[in-house]
Protein backbone atom coordinates (compact mmCIF):
# COMPACT_ATOMS: atom_id res chain seq x y z
CA UNK A 1 0.00 0.00 0.00
CA UNK A 2 1.21 3.00 -1.03
CA UNK A 3 1.33 5.67 2.15
CA UNK A 4 -0.61 8.95 -0.17
CA UNK A 5 -2.60 7.26 -1.82
CA UNK A 6 -5.56 6.33 0.51
CA UNK A 7 -8.48 8.56 1.20
CA UNK A 8 -9.92 6.64 4.13
CA UNK A 9 -7.85 6.19 7.54
CA UNK A 10 -7.38 2.31 7.70
CA UNK A 11 -7.47 1.10 11.23
CA UNK A 12 -4.37 -1.15 11.84
CA UNK A 13 -5.88 -3.80 13.88
CA UNK A 14 -3.71 -4.66 16.79
CA UNK A 15 -5.91 -6.94 18.51
CA UNK A 16 -6.70 -9.35 15.67
CA UNK A 17 -2.70 -9.21 14.70
CA UNK A 18 -2.08 -10.25 18.36
CA UNK A 19 -4.26 -12.86 18.07
CA UNK A 20 -2.68 -13.53 14.40
CA UNK A 21 0.79 -14.18 16.38
CA UNK A 22 -0.19 -15.95 19.14
CA UNK A 23 -1.77 -18.38 17.26
CA UNK A 24 1.79 -19.22 15.63
CA UNK A 25 3.32 -18.86 18.59
CA UNK A 26 0.72 -21.77 20.27
CA UNK A 27 1.80 -23.41 17.08
CA UNK A 28 5.29 -23.68 17.40
CA UNK A 29 5.13 -24.74 21.42
CA UNK A 30 3.42 -28.10 20.21
CA UNK A 31 6.26 -28.43 17.50
CA UNK A 32 8.63 -27.90 20.38
CA UNK A 33 6.52 -29.89 22.86
CA UNK A 34 6.52 -32.48 20.05
CA UNK A 35 10.28 -32.74 20.56
CA UNK A 36 9.92 -32.75 24.59
CA UNK A 37 10.88 -29.08 25.17
CA UNK A 38 8.18 -26.78 26.95
CA UNK A 39 9.43 -23.39 26.68
CA UNK A 40 9.33 -21.64 30.11
CA UNK A 41 8.52 -18.10 31.19
CA UNK A 42 9.36 -16.96 35.14
CA UNK A 43 8.05 -13.50 35.70
CA UNK A 44 9.34 -11.19 38.93
CA UNK A 45 6.80 -9.13 40.56
CA UNK A 46 8.17 -6.91 43.30
CA UNK A 47 5.47 -5.73 45.94
CA UNK A 48 2.24 -4.18 45.47
CA UNK A 49 1.92 -1.95 42.56
CA UNK A 50 -1.62 -2.41 41.63
CA UNK A 51 -0.89 -1.79 37.73
CA UNK A 52 1.83 -4.26 37.20
CA UNK A 53 -0.20 -7.07 39.21
CA UNK A 54 -2.66 -6.34 35.95
CA UNK A 55 0.19 -6.65 33.60
CA UNK A 56 1.58 -10.29 35.38
CA UNK A 57 -1.48 -11.60 35.68
CA UNK A 58 -1.98 -11.24 31.66
CA UNK A 59 0.89 -12.21 30.85
CA UNK A 60 0.94 -15.50 32.41
CA UNK A 61 -2.37 -16.18 31.73
CA UNK A 62 -1.69 -15.64 27.99
CA UNK A 63 1.45 -18.43 28.79
CA UNK A 64 -0.95 -21.07 29.78
CA UNK A 65 -3.56 -20.40 27.08
CA UNK A 66 -0.39 -20.82 24.59
CA UNK A 67 0.77 -23.75 26.28
CA UNK A 68 4.43 -21.78 27.49
CA UNK A 69 5.31 -22.85 31.25
CA UNK A 70 5.68 -19.70 33.70
CA UNK A 71 6.21 -19.16 37.01
CA UNK A 72 6.23 -16.08 39.24
CA UNK A 73 8.28 -14.99 42.06
CA UNK A 74 6.63 -12.20 44.27
CA UNK A 75 9.12 -10.95 46.31
CA UNK A 76 8.32 -8.25 48.71
CA UNK A 77 8.33 -4.34 48.83
CA UNK A 78 11.41 -4.67 50.67
CA UNK A 79 13.74 -6.35 48.56
CA UNK A 80 17.33 -5.42 48.30
CA UNK A 81 19.07 -5.23 45.21
CA UNK A 82 21.36 -8.21 46.63
CA UNK A 83 18.45 -10.40 46.81
CA UNK A 84 16.98 -9.72 43.68
CA UNK A 85 20.23 -10.36 42.01
CA UNK A 86 20.66 -13.73 43.62
CA UNK A 87 16.83 -14.69 42.69
CA UNK A 88 17.77 -14.07 38.46
CA UNK A 89 21.01 -15.93 39.43
CA UNK A 90 18.63 -18.83 40.51
CA UNK A 91 16.50 -17.97 37.20
CA UNK A 92 19.81 -18.06 34.52
CA UNK A 93 20.76 -21.41 36.50
CA UNK A 94 17.11 -22.51 35.47
CA UNK A 95 17.22 -25.55 33.01
CA UNK A 96 13.21 -25.24 32.61
CA UNK A 97 13.85 -21.62 32.26
CA UNK A 98 13.78 -19.60 29.11
CA UNK A 99 12.80 -16.52 29.65
CA UNK A 100 12.93 -13.69 32.38
CA UNK A 101 10.95 -10.97 32.62
CA UNK A 102 11.42 -7.94 35.73
CA UNK A 103 8.17 -6.58 35.72
CA UNK A 104 9.00 -2.62 35.91
CA UNK A 105 9.07 -0.14 37.53
CA UNK A 106 10.88 -2.00 40.83
CA UNK A 107 10.93 -0.07 44.00
CA UNK A 108 13.23 2.57 44.29
CA UNK A 109 15.60 1.07 46.60
CA UNK A 110 16.75 -1.30 43.99
CA UNK A 111 19.36 -1.05 41.51
CA UNK A 112 17.24 -2.00 37.90
CA UNK A 113 19.75 -1.29 35.59
CA UNK A 114 21.98 -3.61 37.43
CA UNK A 115 19.12 -6.05 37.82
CA UNK A 116 18.64 -5.88 34.33
CA UNK A 117 22.17 -6.48 32.93
CA UNK A 118 22.22 -9.53 35.77
CA UNK A 119 19.74 -12.05 33.30
CA UNK A 120 21.35 -14.13 30.54
CA UNK A 121 21.24 -12.22 27.93
CA UNK A 122 19.92 -15.19 26.09
CA UNK A 123 16.83 -15.33 28.36
CA UNK A 124 16.35 -11.36 28.32
CA UNK A 125 12.97 -11.74 27.03
CA UNK A 126 12.58 -8.05 27.59
CA UNK A 127 15.79 -7.03 25.12
CA UNK A 128 17.15 -5.05 27.66
CA UNK A 129 19.73 -6.42 28.11
CA UNK A 130 23.14 -4.42 26.26
CA UNK A 131 24.49 -7.52 24.18
CA UNK A 132 20.63 -7.78 22.88
CA UNK A 133 20.62 -4.04 22.15
CA UNK A 134 23.73 -4.34 20.37
CA UNK A 135 22.63 -7.84 18.57
CA UNK A 136 19.68 -4.96 17.51
CA UNK A 137 21.95 -2.64 16.29
CA UNK A 138 23.84 -5.20 14.36
CA UNK A 139 21.20 -6.73 13.07
CA UNK A 140 22.10 -9.56 14.36
CA UNK A 141 19.08 -12.54 15.50
CA UNK A 142 18.36 -11.74 19.12
CA UNK A 143 15.91 -10.61 21.59
CA UNK A 144 14.16 -7.53 20.68
CA UNK A 145 12.33 -5.44 22.68
CA UNK A 146 8.43 -6.32 22.52
CA UNK A 147 7.02 -2.78 21.99
CA UNK A 148 9.26 -1.87 19.05
CA UNK A 149 8.75 -5.30 17.79
CA UNK A 150 4.61 -5.22 17.62
CA UNK A 151 5.00 -1.47 16.03
CA UNK A 152 7.22 -3.98 13.04
CA UNK A 153 4.78 -7.03 13.03
CA UNK A 154 1.88 -4.35 12.97
CA UNK A 155 3.85 -2.83 9.65
CA UNK A 156 4.67 -5.86 8.16
CA UNK A 157 1.49 -7.78 8.49
CA UNK A 158 -0.33 -4.54 7.23
CA UNK A 159 1.65 -4.65 4.13
CA UNK A 160 2.73 -1.30 4.71
CA UNK A 161 6.19 -0.74 2.64
CA UNK A 162 8.83 0.38 5.33
CA UNK A 163 11.86 0.59 2.72
CA UNK A 164 12.99 4.14 1.30
CA UNK A 165 10.20 5.62 3.48
CA UNK A 166 10.90 9.02 5.66
CA UNK A 167 9.99 7.72 9.57
CA UNK A 168 10.01 9.69 12.03
CA UNK A 169 10.35 8.75 15.83
CA UNK A 170 9.31 10.93 18.51
CA UNK A 171 10.63 10.06 21.82
CA UNK A 172 13.95 8.10 22.28
CA UNK A 173 13.55 6.09 25.52
CA UNK A 174 15.70 2.66 25.85
CA UNK A 175 12.20 0.85 25.52
CA UNK A 176 10.64 1.93 22.36
CA UNK A 177 11.82 5.14 20.64
CA UNK A 178 15.63 3.77 20.60
CA UNK A 179 14.94 0.55 19.70
CA UNK A 180 12.34 1.44 17.01
CA UNK A 181 14.39 4.15 15.23
CA UNK A 182 16.95 0.86 14.76
CA UNK A 183 14.14 -1.15 13.95
CA UNK A 184 13.19 0.89 10.90
CA UNK A 185 16.42 1.76 9.92
CA UNK A 186 17.25 -1.82 9.62
CA UNK A 187 14.30 -2.32 7.55
CA UNK A 188 15.49 0.55 5.31
CA UNK A 189 13.52 3.58 6.22
CA UNK A 190 15.23 6.81 6.32
CA UNK A 191 14.63 7.53 10.10
CA UNK A 192 15.03 10.63 11.80
CA UNK A 193 14.37 10.65 15.92
CA UNK A 194 12.80 13.27 17.69
CA UNK A 195 13.14 14.14 21.62
CA UNK A 196 12.08 17.12 24.13
CA UNK A 197 15.45 18.77 22.80
CA UNK A 198 14.28 18.95 18.88
CA UNK A 199 13.70 22.16 18.24
CA UNK A 200 10.70 23.23 15.39
CA UNK A 201 9.72 19.63 16.15
CA UNK A 202 6.44 20.15 13.65
CA UNK A 203 9.04 21.01 10.76
CA UNK A 204 10.31 17.11 11.46
CA UNK A 205 6.79 15.32 11.67
CA UNK A 206 5.21 17.00 8.98
CA UNK A 207 8.23 15.32 6.63
CA UNK A 208 6.89 11.44 8.04
CA UNK A 209 5.11 9.11 5.79
CA UNK A 210 5.36 6.82 8.90
CA UNK A 211 5.08 8.92 12.37
CA UNK A 212 5.92 6.79 15.73
CA UNK A 213 4.91 8.86 18.43
CA UNK A 214 6.45 7.59 21.66
CA UNK A 215 6.04 10.51 24.52
CA UNK A 216 3.87 9.71 27.49
CA UNK A 217 1.47 13.16 26.65
CA UNK A 218 -1.75 12.82 25.44
CA UNK A 219 -2.94 14.17 22.21
CA UNK A 220 0.47 15.51 22.00
CA UNK A 221 1.00 15.42 18.10
CA UNK A 222 -1.60 17.65 16.37
CA UNK A 223 -2.84 17.47 12.85
CA UNK A 224 -0.74 20.78 12.18
CA UNK A 225 1.71 18.16 12.40
CA UNK A 226 0.83 15.54 10.51
CA UNK A 227 1.79 14.87 6.48
CA UNK A 228 -1.85 13.82 5.00
CA UNK A 229 -1.63 10.04 4.31
CA UNK A 230 0.94 9.36 6.88
CA UNK A 231 0.73 6.25 8.52
CA UNK A 232 0.62 6.53 12.17
CA UNK A 233 1.81 4.47 14.86
CA UNK A 234 0.64 5.55 18.31
CA UNK A 235 2.21 4.06 21.28
CA UNK A 236 1.39 6.15 23.77
CA UNK A 237 -0.79 5.36 26.61
CA UNK A 238 -1.82 8.12 28.66
CA UNK A 239 -5.27 7.97 31.26
CA UNK A 240 -7.11 11.54 30.78
CA UNK A 241 -9.70 11.98 34.08
CA UNK A 242 -10.64 15.27 32.73
CA UNK A 243 -14.01 15.20 31.07
CA UNK A 244 -13.81 18.51 29.45
CA UNK A 245 -10.18 16.93 27.77
CA UNK A 246 -12.29 13.90 26.59
CA UNK A 247 -15.14 16.21 24.97
CA UNK A 248 -12.10 17.65 22.93
CA UNK A 249 -10.25 13.99 22.04
CA UNK A 250 -13.37 12.63 21.12
CA UNK A 251 -16.15 15.06 20.67
CA UNK A 252 -19.61 13.54 19.85
CA UNK A 253 -18.12 9.88 21.01
CA UNK A 254 -20.73 8.27 22.88
CA UNK A 255 -19.23 5.06 23.68
CA UNK A 256 -15.99 6.87 24.54
CA UNK A 257 -18.65 9.21 27.02
CA UNK A 258 -20.05 6.39 28.31
CA UNK A 259 -16.65 3.97 28.85
CA UNK A 260 -15.56 7.67 30.95
CA UNK A 261 -18.48 7.97 32.54
CA UNK A 262 -18.65 4.32 34.10
CA UNK A 263 -14.92 4.27 34.75
CA UNK A 264 -13.65 7.51 35.79
CA UNK A 265 -11.16 7.66 32.88
CA UNK A 266 -10.66 6.95 29.47
CA UNK A 267 -7.06 6.16 27.76
CA UNK A 268 -5.34 8.78 24.69
CA UNK A 269 -2.50 7.70 22.99
CA UNK A 270 0.25 10.63 22.31
CA UNK A 271 -1.41 11.38 18.80
CA UNK A 272 -4.63 13.90 18.87
CA UNK A 273 -7.15 11.67 17.61
CA UNK A 274 -8.40 14.28 15.14
CA UNK A 275 -5.10 13.38 12.90
CA UNK A 276 -6.01 9.94 11.97
CA UNK A 277 -9.08 11.56 9.87
CA UNK A 278 -6.00 12.70 7.63
CA UNK A 279 -3.74 9.76 7.79
CA UNK A 280 -3.84 7.14 5.31
CA UNK A 281 -3.96 4.03 8.40
CA UNK A 282 -3.01 4.30 12.28
CA UNK A 283 -3.17 2.51 15.37
CA UNK A 284 -5.97 3.32 17.74
CA UNK A 285 -5.26 3.31 21.20
CA UNK A 286 -6.68 1.05 22.80
CA UNK A 287 -6.15 -1.74 20.98
CA UNK A 288 -3.07 -0.56 18.31
CA UNK A 289 0.40 -1.72 19.43
CA UNK A 290 0.11 -1.95 23.23
CA UNK A 291 -1.92 -5.17 22.32
CA UNK A 292 1.10 -6.58 20.29
CA UNK A 293 3.60 -6.58 23.76
CA UNK A 294 2.30 -9.30 25.35
CA UNK A 295 2.15 -11.53 22.15
CA UNK A 296 5.74 -10.66 21.39
CA UNK A 297 6.79 -11.42 24.99
CA UNK A 298 5.32 -14.95 23.76
CA UNK A 299 7.31 -14.79 20.44
CA UNK A 300 10.77 -13.87 22.56
CA UNK A 301 10.06 -16.55 24.85
CA UNK A 302 9.86 -18.78 22.06
CA UNK A 303 12.61 -17.69 20.51
CA UNK A 304 14.67 -17.87 23.28
CA UNK A 305 13.60 -21.56 23.91
CA UNK A 306 15.15 -22.31 20.54
CA UNK A 307 18.20 -19.61 20.30
CA UNK A 308 19.21 -21.24 23.56
CA UNK A 309 19.02 -24.96 22.23
CA UNK A 310 20.88 -23.75 19.07
CA UNK A 311 17.31 -24.29 16.75
CA UNK A 312 16.24 -22.10 13.85
CA UNK A 313 14.24 -19.20 15.17
CA UNK A 314 12.32 -18.52 12.27
CA UNK A 315 8.56 -18.93 12.86
CA UNK A 316 6.79 -20.86 9.89
CA UNK A 317 4.03 -18.45 8.13
P1 LIG B 1 9.66 7.88 28.28
O1 LIG B 1 10.76 6.99 28.73
O2 LIG B 1 9.09 8.86 29.25
O3 LIG B 1 10.18 8.69 26.99
C1 LIG B 1 9.43 9.70 26.43
C2 LIG B 1 10.18 10.32 25.28
O4 LIG B 1 9.40 11.38 24.76
C3 LIG B 1 11.54 10.89 25.68
O5 LIG B 1 12.52 10.52 24.76
C4 LIG B 1 11.30 12.41 25.66
O6 LIG B 1 12.43 13.16 25.26
C5 LIG B 1 10.22 12.53 24.61
N1 LIG B 1 9.45 13.76 24.84
C6 LIG B 1 8.88 14.17 25.98
N2 LIG B 1 8.30 15.36 25.81
C7 LIG B 1 8.54 15.74 24.53
C8 LIG B 1 8.23 16.87 23.75
N3 LIG B 1 7.57 17.91 24.29
N4 LIG B 1 8.63 16.92 22.47
C9 LIG B 1 9.31 15.88 21.93
N5 LIG B 1 9.63 14.76 22.62
C10 LIG B 1 9.27 14.70 23.90
O7 LIG B 1 8.42 7.06 27.72
P2 LIG B 1 8.35 5.60 27.02
O8 LIG B 1 8.58 4.56 28.07
O9 LIG B 1 9.14 5.58 25.77
O10 LIG B 1 6.79 5.57 26.66
C11 LIG B 1 6.20 6.48 25.77
C12 LIG B 1 4.71 6.26 25.75
O11 LIG B 1 4.45 4.95 25.29
C13 LIG B 1 4.01 6.35 27.10
O12 LIG B 1 2.71 6.87 26.93
C14 LIG B 1 3.92 4.92 27.55
O13 LIG B 1 2.83 4.69 28.42
C15 LIG B 1 3.71 4.22 26.25
N6 LIG B 1 4.18 2.82 26.23
C16 LIG B 1 3.34 1.90 25.69
C17 LIG B 1 3.74 0.58 25.63
C18 LIG B 1 2.82 -0.41 25.01
O14 LIG B 1 2.07 -0.08 24.14
N7 LIG B 1 2.82 -1.62 25.42
C19 LIG B 1 4.97 0.18 26.12
C20 LIG B 1 5.82 1.16 26.63
C21 LIG B 1 5.41 2.48 26.68
P3 LIG B 1 13.78 13.24 26.14
O15 LIG B 1 14.50 11.96 25.88
O16 LIG B 1 14.50 14.41 25.58
O17 LIG B 1 13.36 13.40 27.56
Amino acid sequence: MGVTETSAARILDGVAIAAEIKAEVAVEVGKLKAEGIVPGLAVVLVGEVPASAIYVRSKVKTCGELGIASVMLTPPETVTTGEMLEIVAGLNAREDVDGILIQLPLPKHVDTKRLLEAVTPGKDVDGFHPVNAGRLQAGQPGLAPCTPAGIMEILRRSGIEVAGKSAVVVGRSDIVGKPAAIMLLNASATVTVCHSRTTDLPRYTRDADILVAAIGRSGFVTVDMVKPGAVLIDVGINRVTDAAEVERFFPGDEARAAGFAKRGSTVVGDIDPAAFAIASAYTPVPGGVGALTIAMLMQNTVTAAKLRRGLDPAVAE
